[in-house]
């Protein structure tokens, strides 16, 4: 494995600004941080703190932006959203090694997100121009009773590190599309590749103030905006402690409220499963971006019948992961994003060890530079352990058996989360057990996750709620107004 290579030929990583009321600009005191490469350690470039009066200037300019923004009309917006994707598309290739370099992900994988955030912006841009109302028949003669859709107004977004330009381009679609402007509060440890995505809008012609960005101490950012009244909405990409906080904080202020929170999600696979193809799909599935994805398959329960033989083609899957820097080529598997991360996983594999769990595959931190870790198989961790009470968030996987399939949908729905689940089976009617049974957001049968901008996407219990894909998600950034005229 080599940190090293090719880091050397990227494009030099920016000193990244905020942007506010359409200017890029340093932090009122002019404070930063340092983007650390988690594949090397070393500090490849700076991120602007924003002051409070900073954040002020962004809820202003929100609110200007807004005012302009609302009177534009749908089709027009999505003129120049798709403007943003077709300018985004244009600079993936600079912008996804930025990406990797901040983030850790292969650059594939970079890429990849990239071209799937020009996917949603384009079909946002579209959707927005269906937000409809409607005409009730009146009860009275000379009575115009419409249902209007209007947009909730200026939105503060808060967005994690896994996922820099998808965790934004989401809510940042949404917003536009119904007309809200929007303050992101993007990740201080990959700020780069966002900063692109706004910059991208920004060059595509969106009004000053529509889109601002900041970024800076994510607590005392959340604290500042959420009760602020200019923000009229807020949504979240995070942990589930996190959160339960914000969403508290917001219901004191009777804000309007989107959380897309974490997950724990189940992989059953079935006896009458295909399960090379199984262990392949899902195999690969749970080494993407290291295992820091919300929905990462985690907990494989494997009918008894056919658990060695799962075990088997999961490890041929995770021992052919080629770890390495992001940026160089062949490269399958990144450092995790945080040093936290890598104590993380220790911790839950040593825990997993003392009570009594065996390991399949891989167990062990990588050499001593950067944050990486060996792709994970823990065989038989028992219930209570740490890797099946806590979401792990790497690349770890959880095997154990099961006989009956109503004991699995039992295991699957034990966790307090219930975001994305996944099956393997070739019988309709465990399909339709499975449909019907399992507690989540979003089910992927004999797949891959596939969640595209159409198909709604959220959680269930401690997952979070709201919707980040299809119609619900720009329901979620509308408001709904009755108004009834008497022609006199
Ligand atoms: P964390 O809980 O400290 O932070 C998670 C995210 O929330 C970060 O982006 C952080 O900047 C932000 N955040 C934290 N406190 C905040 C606050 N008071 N106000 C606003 N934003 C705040 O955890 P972490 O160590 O960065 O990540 C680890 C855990 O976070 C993971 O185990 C996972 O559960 C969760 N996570 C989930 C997602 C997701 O896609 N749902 C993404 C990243 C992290």
């Amino acid at each position: 494995m080599s940190t090293t290579a090719e880091t050397t030929a990227a494009p030099a990583y920016p000193n990244v600004q905020l942007f506010i009321a359409g200017q890029w600009r340093d932090g009122g005191e002019s404070k930063t941080l340092a983007v650390h490469d988690p594949a090397t350690g070393r500090a490849v470039g700076r991120v602007a703190v924003a002051t409070r009066a900073d954040l002020d200037s962004a809820c202003a300019a929100a609110l200007q932006g807004f005012d302009a923004w609302r009177k534009v009309p749908a089709f027009e917006r999505a003129k120049t959203m798709r403007e943003a994707a077709r300018l985004l598309k244009e600079r993936a290739g600079g912008i996804a090694r930025w990406m990797t370099q901040e983030q850790g992900k292969p650059l594939a994988e970079s890429k990849a997100e990239i071209l799937m955030a020009c996917d949603i912006i384009e079909w946002f841009a579209e959707e927005g121009r269906r937000v409809q109302g409607r005409i009730l028949a009146p009860r009275q003669a000379g009575v115009l009773q419409q249902v209007l859709k209007e947009p909730v107004g200026p939105v503060a977004a808060f967005t994690p590190w896994n996922f820099p330009i998808n965790q934004v381009v989401r809510k940042l679609s949404a917003a536009l599309a119904t007309g809200c402007s929007i303050i992101v509060k993007a990740p201080e440890e990959t700020p780069a590749s966002p900063a692109e995505l706004i910059r991208a809008f920004a060059d595509a012609g969106v009004p000053a103030g529509v889109v601002n960005l900041v970024y800076g101490s994510p607590a005392e950012i959340s604290q500042y905006l959420i009760p602020h009244p200019a923000i009229r909405k807020i949504t979240f990409t995070g942990s589930t402690v996190v959160g339960k906080q914000l969403a508290a904080l917001a219901g004191q202020h009777m804000k309007r409220v989107t959380m897309e929170l974490g997950g724990h999600a189940p992989v059953i696979v079935a006896a009458d499963a295909d399960i090379a193809k199984a262990a392949k799909i899902a195999g690969t599935a749970k080494l993407r971006n290291a295992g820091q994805v919300c929905i990462s398959p985690t907990r494989y329960l494997v009918h008894n019948d056919v658990r060695q033989a799962f075990i088997d083609a999961f490890v041929a899957v995770a021992k052919g992961a080629k770890l390495g820097h992001g940026l160089e080529a062949g490269t399958t598997l990144g450092p995790l994003a945080n040093p936290r991360r890598l104590s993380a996983m220790q911790k839950i594999t040593d825990d997993a060890l003392t009570r009594g769990a065996s390991v399949a595959a891989g167990g062990k931190r990588v050499g001593s530079d950067g944050n990486f870790f060996e792709p994970t198989i823990v065989v038989d961790a028992p219930l209570d352990s740490l890797l099946l009470t806590e979401e792990p968030f790497g690349p770890m996987a959880s095997v154990r058996g099961f006989d009956r399939l109503e004991d699995a949908i039992a295991e699957a729905n034990r966790l307090p989360w219930g975001l994305a689940a996944y099956a393997f089976t070739t019988s309709l009617k465990t399909a339709h057990e499975l449909t019907h049974g399992i507690q989540a957001g979003m089910l992927w049968i004999n797949q891959a996750a596939a969640p595209w901008a159409e198909m709604p996407f959220g959680g269930v219990k401690d997952s979070g709620y709201g919707s980040e894909g299809g119609p619900e998600a720009l329901e979620a950034y509308l408001n709904t107004k009755s108004v009834a005229v008497l022609n006199t």
